[in-house]
């Protein structure tokens, strides 16, 4: 089948992903190989900006590569690599940096909101970290960006970069690449308020054990208004119910909405059943992951070999920017 063009996406290696990070990228990465040629990078040269210890980067890049792969991340298919395994990105960076205002950067909310974050660690690579994400998409000659409308931003700097860059050295060398909208699900945390996060500690993981699953499940905030099992509940406020949505067969769904209106169903029951399903939901991915992680080697050659297909892109790429730059 022929291929509508290349979608690049990078996501930081945060380790062990959550249903967050399934539902609202990896299950999009996962469809979006079928019909169009796929450029995945686990991007550690990111993470450098904000981490104090690169002790667990490695693990973490593992973690990660491991549930993209068995989400149905195809290496084959798609080209699966990290970011700083094609050196040809250093390059690129430092010579987009230098067609980037830097009032540009620091003027963008994502840096005012990076420099509150980490206020004693505002350094050079977190002011240019646009610039590095907008070398990651051009190096690959990449035609769309999958993003959710609220990351436009990004890639209107990125073409902004390349429409720089080629003006000023009067070439077509970079290709300005496309937002890909698409609305992604907003998966809420078990506490019911915040966005499921890592760093809030309130995410499922998606390769947790069944009895891990079934405990964090649980745990799940439920409408605060119902406090007995004798209280009629309100589906329409309750996390669990939302769940429900995408892991639970429609009849089950509409049973559950009707029957927790009246009370005629209590919450620990109605938990039991979202466990249930989504442990069966990801039964498959766990026991694929499960391989992978037999034999780590296996999968930094699959990684290694995901790079050397990028570098030869990569490569094309660098070598029309050193010609119209005219550097030896
Ligand atoms: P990054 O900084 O690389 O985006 P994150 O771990 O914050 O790393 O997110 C990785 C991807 O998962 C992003 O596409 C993000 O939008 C998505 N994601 C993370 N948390 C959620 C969530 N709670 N609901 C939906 N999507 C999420």
């Amino acid at each position: 089948m022929v291929k509508k063009g290349r979608v690049f996406s990078g996501a930081r290696p945060t380790g062990r992903q959550h249903l967050g990070n399934y539902f609202g990228a990896i299950s999009n990465y996962v469809a979006l190989q079928e019909e169009y040629d796929c450029v995945y990078c686990i991007v550690d040269l990111h993470a450098l900006t904000t981490l104090e210890s690169t002790r667990d980067l490695r693990k973490n890049t593992l973690e990660m590569a491991w549930d993209w792969l068995a989400a149905g991340i195809d290496p084959v298919k798609s080209i699966v690599f990290v970011q700083s395994m094609v050196r040809q990105i250093t390059e690129l960076h430092t010579i987009l940096s230098m067609v980037t205002p830097l009032g540009k950067l620091t003027d963008l909310p994502t840096f005012k909101e990076k420099v509150r974050e980490n206020p004693h660690n505002i350094n050079y690579g977190l002011v240019g970290y646009p610039v590095l994400m907008s070398a990651d998409i051009v190096l690959y000659k990449s035609n769309f960006v999958p993003v959710g409308i609220d990351q436009s931003p990004h890639i209107e700097f990125a073409r902004e970069t390349v429409r720089s860059f080629n003006f000023r050295y009067n070439t077509n060398a970079l290709i300005e690449p496309q937002a890909k909208f698409t609305s992604f699900p907003k998966i809420m945390g078990i506490d019911g308020v915040n966005k499921m996060s890592k760093s809030l500690n309130n995410d499922i993981e998606i390769a947790a054990t069944p009895e891990e699953t079934t405990k964090l499940v649980m745990q799940m905030v439920t409408d605060p208004q119902r406090q007995r099992r004798s209280d009629p509940g309100n589906p329409d406020v309750c996390n669990v119910f939302s769940l429900h949505k995408i892991f639970t067969s429609p009849e089950q769904v509409a049973s559950i909405n009707s029957e927790c209106r009246r009370a005629g169903i209590g919450c620990v029951d109605c938990k039991k059943m979202l466990a249930a399903n989504m442990n069966d939901y990801f039964t498959p991915l766990r026991a694929r992951r499960m391989e992978f992680q037999k034999d780590p080697d296996v999968t930094w050659d699959m990684l290694r070999d995901g790079a050397k297909r990028a570098s030869v892109i990569a490569e094309t790429t660098m070598v029309e920017v050193r010609k119209a730059i005219d550097l030896p």
